[in-house]
């Protein structure tokens, strides 16, 4: 029998208790790994353990495409309208709201994010992309396609099957929602691994599902390594397709697995050195703002986050006096606290990546203008981290560091700045600070990214296409477009009459 989580909050942001059980979630149950092993589940506030959730194996995996499949095959599919797969996930985002300071507080513990930012973004976030693709679900539709007179031809987007996909931590409730909403709105079944970081959500979310009323075998949740579970799923022969959010590493190791088993279908959304660029005549006090945001938001644990700041000339001294401030009023602490900005990074793995990115860039000679060191003695708190006079041979120049932790970069003229901005392997999002409307648009058509924003960072809706260009991914999610992941098209021709 899995262990039962019990966990009782006595928080300023949130009071409660919360149980649930902590298993694997297949066919509809919650059971024991196969090999009958846990993960420790730690709270990055002061490292200790929170809980212990089952392990998957590859042979869960195995058990969890089975019931997928025989889902896919009787309850779900082509076997439920689209309407009857809405009113289901409806009911899904009426649950997920109904215990939204729950998750929330869930996300806090296990994560380090902050009550106020899981309840109003992650969680907020989370259900009006399930109510979003519920509404979808009954409007998945084919063409017909003019050919001949003789002829009618049609296509159908049919559901692809049984699907796999791999979610990562920084964002756990988030990724699951974007993952499952248009793949169930689709007609697919799914086995998800969340992060062994943060599982808690997910099986939360298990529980919320079952009380919704889905059918056993649609949804099946392993927490699991990325090693074996993860790779049992993206190099298993009856998935017909693996969507991954990440790092650009294990986006590639999934690509390889896909390719020498069944050449499943693949989308990545991985990792990205995002540019923000700041014009001379930008409202400096919001540009100083949204900068902070756009690096500092999640602790820097955004695929998104503006971590490489270029400012103009002409503005630079003053913008660089003004960020360094915003940047040491930054509260960090407790993340249930409600004046915490920013809460620990996520793991003990992380925060030595972080610190081990700080120290060589210390090393390589640039200057710490604010931070740079970690915050307390417990827990994985550090500083947020400014640097300046680098330059584009040093590693935390060209390389994701997932953590609180900019670099500001001086810049001449359009030209110059576009030129830097694109000089990366990442290509997920950019940004443009200026009030000169022209520039704006000119500036954010040049930048080699999927998503470019205009006087914001961070922006996200449920209906708006988010993807990476270059090494920062395959594919895109959220809108319309996530629903081409998740159909096979097939083309009928229809013989009206002509004989051979
Ligand atoms: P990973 O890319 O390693 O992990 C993401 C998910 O993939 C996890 O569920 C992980 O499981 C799983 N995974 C790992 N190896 C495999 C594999 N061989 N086959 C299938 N699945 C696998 O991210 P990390 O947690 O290691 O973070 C490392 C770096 O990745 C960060 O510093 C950051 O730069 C980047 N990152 C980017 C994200 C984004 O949104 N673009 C999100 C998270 C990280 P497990 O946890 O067991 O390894």
């Amino acid at each position: 029998m899995p262990s039962v989580f019990t966990h009782e909050f006595n928080t300023p942001a949130f009071k409660g208790k919360v149980s649930f059980s902590t298993g694997l979630f297949i066919n509809g149950q919650f059971v024991d790994g196969s090999d009958n092993t846990t993960i420790d589940v730690i709270n990055p506030t002061n490292g200790k353990v929170v809980t212990s959730v089952s392990e998957a194996t590859p042979k869960d995996v195995d058990i969890a495409v089975e019931a997928a499949q025989k889902a896919f095959d009787t309850v779900w599919g082509l076997n439920a309208p689209g309407a009857t797969r809405s009113t289901l996930m409806g009911k899904l985002a009426t649950l997920m709201q109904e215990n939204a300071d729950e998750l929330a507080a869930l996300e806090a513990l296990d994560n380090g994010k902050t009550f106020n930012f899981a309840r109003n973004a992650d969680i907020a976030g989370s259900i009006d992309c399930i109510r979003y693709y519920a509404g979808w679900a009954d409007k998945v539709t084919g063409q017909v396609l003019e050919t001949t007179e003789a002829k009618l031809t049609y296509t159908r987007h049919e559901p692809i099957g049984v699907v796999g996909q791999i979610i990562p931590w920084n964002f756990p409730l988030l990724m699951m929602s974007w993952k499952l909403g248009p793949a169930l709105a689709c007609g697919n079944t799914i086995v998800l691994k969340p992060s062994e970081f943060t599982p808690l959500t997910a099986i939360k979310m298990c529980h919320l599902m079952n009380e919704a009323g889905f059918p056993p075998g649609v949804i099946n949740v392993l927490t699991g390594y990325g090693g074996t579970t993860g790779h049992a799923i993206s190099s298993h022969m009856k998935i017909e397709k693996v969507a991954f959010t990440g790092s650009t590493l294990v986006g590639r190791k999934i690509m390889e697995s896909a390719a020498k088993s069944n050449l499943k279908n693949v989308t990545l959304e991985l990792g990205g050195k995002s540019p923000n660029i700041i014009f001379d005549d930008a409202d400096l006090e919001q540009a100083v703002n949204w900068a902070a945001f756009g690096i500092f938001y999640n602790h820097g644990q955004t695929c998104c986050a503006g971590s490489r700041i270029f400012v103009q000339e002409g503005i630079y001294d003053e913008f660089l006096k003004r960020f360094t401030e915003k940047t040491r009023s930054i509260k960090v602490g407790d993340p249930f606290a409600p004046e915490t900005f920013q809460g620990p990074q996520v793991s003990e793995i992380q925060f030595n990546r972080i610190m081990s990115y700080i120290e060589s860039g210390k090393q390589a000679g640039a200057k710490v203008e604010v931070g740079g060191e970690r915050q307390g003695t417990e827990g994985y708190f550090i500083q947020p981290t400014v640097f300046t006079n680098v330059d584009p041979s040093m590693k935390i120049v060209q390389e994701e560091i997932f953590g609180p932790v900019g670099v500001v970069i001086k810049f001449k003229d359009e030209d110059d700045v576009i030129k830097q901005a694109n000089d990366t392997v990442y290509g997920l999002a950019a940004a443009v600070f200026t009030q000169n409307l022209n520039r704006a648009i000119n500036t954010a058509h040049r930048l080699k990214a999927g998503t470019a924003w205009v006087n914001c960072v961070n922006s996200l809706n449920a209906n708006v296409p988010f993807g990476g260009f270059k090494q920062s991914g395959i594919g895109r999610e959220l809108g319309e477009y996530a629903l081409h992941n998740y159909t096979s098209v097939k083309a009928v021709h229809v013989n009206l009459g002509h004989k051979m």
